[in-house]
C-alpha cells in the first residue's frame, strides 16, 4: 500500500520559511500540492527564492513579510494570504530564535525575546487562524517544539521555557478546537542541520550525535515529511501529539 500525503487544494502559511526547516516544510507542502505562503521577518529575496520553488511545484506562493511576535503584522498577514491564496487549511508556526546563556548571564531582554518569538507568535498566529478554521470546521496547526522543550538543556532556560510552553498550548488547542475539526499538533526535532545549530562548537555536535541512537544528525527534510504527514488527511484522527523527529535523542 502506498501512503498518498495529497494536499491538493489546501492553503498553507508557514513561518520564518525563508531558510533552514521553514524553507523546507515550504517547498515538501508544495511537493504534496499545497498552496503556500512564505513567512519570515527577514531576508525578502530568500523567501522570493522559497516561493519560486513552491511556483515550480506547479502551486501558488506568496511571499508574507511580518513578525509573528506583531500582533497586527500578523493580523494583516493572515488577511493577506486567505485574499490572495484562498481560505488557510494549514498552518505551521515555525519561526524561531536563540538567545542562548548560561541563566546567571542571560538578561531578560533575551528571555523576553526568545519567549516572544516561539510562544507569542505560535499563539499570536495560531489564534488568527484558528479564528477562521473554527467557522469552517477545518484546518490543521502544527507547532515546531523542540527535544529542549521536552528534556530541557543547559544554556537554553528561555528557549526550552518557550519550548515547552509551545506543548502546552499545542495540547490545550487542540482540546478547544478539535470538537470543529480544527487538528493541532507539535513536532519536537532533535539536533537539524541548519544555520541555527551550525554555530555550536565541533565538541557540542560530537556530542549530541553520540547521545543519538541513530548516530546521526537530521535534515530539514526529516522535519518537512513529519510536517506533510501531520498536515494531510491521513493523520486526521491525530491530534494534540508531540511527535519527535530526533533520531531517538529524546527517549
Ligand atoms: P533558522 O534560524 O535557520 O530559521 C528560523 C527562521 O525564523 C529565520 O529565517 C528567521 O528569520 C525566522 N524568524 C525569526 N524570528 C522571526 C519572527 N519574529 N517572525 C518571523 N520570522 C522569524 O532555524 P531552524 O533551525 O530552521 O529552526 C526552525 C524551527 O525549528 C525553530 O522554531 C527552531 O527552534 C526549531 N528547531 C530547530 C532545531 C534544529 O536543530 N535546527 C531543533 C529543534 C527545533
Amino acid at each position: 500500500m502506498t501512503i498518498e500525503l495529497d494536499l491538493n487544494g489546501a492553503v498553507a502559511l508557514v513561518t520564518g520559511a525563508g531558510r533552514g526547516i521553514g524553507r523546507d516544510i515550504a517547498l515538501a507542502l508544495a511537493v504534496a500540492g499545497a498552496d503556500v505562503a512564505v513567512n519570515d521577518l527577514a531576508d525578502e529575496a530568500a523567501c522570493a527564492a522559497v516561493v519560486a520553488g513552491v511556483e515550480e511545484c506547479g502551486r501558488r506562493g506568496l511571499v508574507v513579510m511580518a513578525d509573528v511576535s506583531d500582533e497586527q503584522q500578523v493580523e494583516a498577514m493572515v488577511v493577506r494570504v486567505e485574499d490572495e491564496l484562498g481560505p488557510l487549511s494549514v498552518v505551521v508556526n515555525n519561526a524561531g530564535i536563540t538567545r542562548d546563556n548560561v541563566v546567571m548571564m542571560m538578561s531578560a531582554a533575551d528571555f523576553d525575546a526568545v519567549v516572544a518569538t516561539h510562544l507569542r507568535g505560535t499563539f499570536l498566529v495560531s489564534k488568527a487562524a484558528a479564528r477562521r478554521m473554527f467557522r469552517r470546521r477545518a484546518g490543521s496547526i502544527i507547532n515546531m517544539s523542540s527535544v529542549v522543550g521536552r528534556r530541557g538543556n543547559a544554556g537554553q532556560v528561555n528557549y526550552a521555557a518557550a519550548k515547552a510552553g509551545i506543548l502546552g498550548l499545542t495540547k490545550s488547542l487542540a482540546k478547544e478546537l478539535g470538537g470543529r475539526g480544527v487538528r493541532v499538533n507539535a513536532i519536537a526535532p532533535g539536533y537539524i542541520d541548519t544555520a541555527m545549530t551550525q554555530a555550536l562548537p565541533e565538541e557540542a555536535r560530537k556530542l549530541i550525535v553520540d547521545n543519538t541512537p541513530l548516530r546521526a544528525i537530521g535534515a530539514p527534510a526529516d522535519v518537512a515529511d513529519a510536517v506533510v504527514f501531520l498536515a494531510s488527511p491521513r493523520a486526521r484522527f491525530i491530534t494534540g501529539v508531540t511527535l519527535p523527529v530526533d533520531g531517538g535523542l529524546g527517549v
